[in-house]
């Protein structure tokens, strides 16, 4: 049974250049029918998915932007979710808001209806990048937001892009300042990525968008994990940081420890138990990317899964490599010897500084995160697949 479940909701309200996720916006004038069907159908495929959900330990509603759905409707969705599964006392619930779309009276009710964690997108603090990448807040609206924030949630994230078109090491470093003016427990941090199907890919693709050269996305990496470090934020993810103890983010620790979670929504996963398979396997599966056909499936009381796929022994083993080298947890030697991996052999990572290994644990350092992907690809190779 999965004791974390994942709320997508799709609506934005509007696109963003560089936003790949599954996001539309609102159709005018439609909005409070569609929020009010939309919540109908989640609840009606967590009943479809009773045999898999358990007593819930965290609950995570991202999109889109949940936060442009009224408070009421994420209280009447916790509240089924509680009277149908239960939601243990001291679960982490997150939701992902949007600085223009909260005020005070919204996150005084989304706290009153059990929300104890806001991450949000504030992206940059300053307003030439935000219009860059077509976000729909200013600088003086984030900064309003976190401050609403902080008066009804101790524990909050907020999520930053560096490597925007155009932004200088300083610029970043100004918007790295400004977000630890807020003391925030968590920051996520993460580099912007051309995504093909995308405006912004496609302009990086003909040589339109100049990003910045490597050594100054190696510079606003470095420097802005060392100011995160010196305001007591722990590395503890590539691109997450916090307070050490609470405000780690338990559903993602939950991702990277490759546990079990039910997704529900359109183009929401899951990663769950086969039931009844005695070798251990899981499955992940995707629902429908495509409101029209999660809707109809859901009113038709079928699940709208499109994609499924079995993650056996083998497929395990290289999720929990993957994943765990991400996080400052590292990998265990045991899993490593597992794949048939020469660990003695990994000691070259060690001495250039890219990792530490002891007895039980290989784990990457911050040097090591930067080049993350090369580390990864070629311990997958050596893999030994017998
Ligand atoms: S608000 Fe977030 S989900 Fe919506 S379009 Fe922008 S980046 Fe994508």
């Amino acid at each position: 049974m999965a004791g974390a479940l994942y709320i997508h909701i799709p609506f934005c309200l509007r696109k963003c250049l560089y936003c790949d996720f599954f996001s539309i916006p609102y159709e005018s004038g439609m909005e409070r029918e569609m929020e009010k069907r939309y919540v109908n159908a989640l609840k009606s495929e967590l009943i479809l998915r009773k045999d898999n959900i358990g007593t819930l330990k965290t609950i995570y509603i991202g999109g889109g932007t949940p936060s442009i759905f009224e408070a009421g409707s994420i209280a009447r969705i916790l509240e089924f979710i509680n009277n149908n599964f239960g939601i243990e006392s001291g679960a982490e619930i997150t939701m992902e808001a949007n600085p223009s779309s909260v005020d005070d009276e919204k996150l005084r009710a989304l706290r009153q209806a059990g929300v104890n964690r806001i991450s949000v997108g504030v992206q940059s603090f300053n307003d030439a990048e935000l219009q860059s990448l077509r976000r729909i807040h200013n600088a003086a609206e984030a900064a309003r937001a976190l401050d609403i924030i902080k008066k009804y949630f101790g524990n909050f994230s907020i999520d930053l892009i560096y490597g925007l078109e155009g932004q200088r090491v300083e610029g970043w470093i100004r918007t790295v300042e400004a977000a630890l003016s807020f003391a925030p427990p968590h920051v996520s941090a993460y580099e912007l990525t051309p995504e093909a199907d995308t405006h912004f890919g496609r302009r990086v693709k003909i040589g339109e968008a100049a990003l910045p050269v490597e050594d100054d996305i190696v510079a606003m990496y470095s420097l802005a994990a060392e100011l995160f470090a010196g305001a007591g934020l722990h590395h503890y993810e590539i691109s997450n940081f916090a307070a050490v103890g609470f405000f780690l983010c338990r559903h993602n620790q939950n991702y990277w420890r490759r546990g079990l979670y039910a997704g529900i929504g359109a183009a929401a996963h899951s990663h769950l138990k086969i039931p009844a398979d005695e070798r251990n396997y899981t499955v992940r599966t995707s629902n429908a990317a495509d409101l029209t056909q999660y809707l109809t499936a859901i009113e038709d009381n079928t699940l709208p899964v499109y994609e499924t796929t079995v993650i056996d022994g083998l497929e395990g083993l290289k999720e929990d490599i993957f994943l765990g080298l991400r996080t400052a947890e590292g990998v265990s030697v045991e899993r490593l010897r597992e794949g048939g991996l020469d660990v003695p052999g990994l000691q070259a990572l060690v001495e250039n500084g890219l990792a530490q290994l002891d007895e039980t644990r290989l784990r990457l350092t911050r040097k090591g995160f930067l080049v993350s992907n090369r580390i990864i690809s070629s311990i997958m190779d050596r893999i030994d697949y017998g």
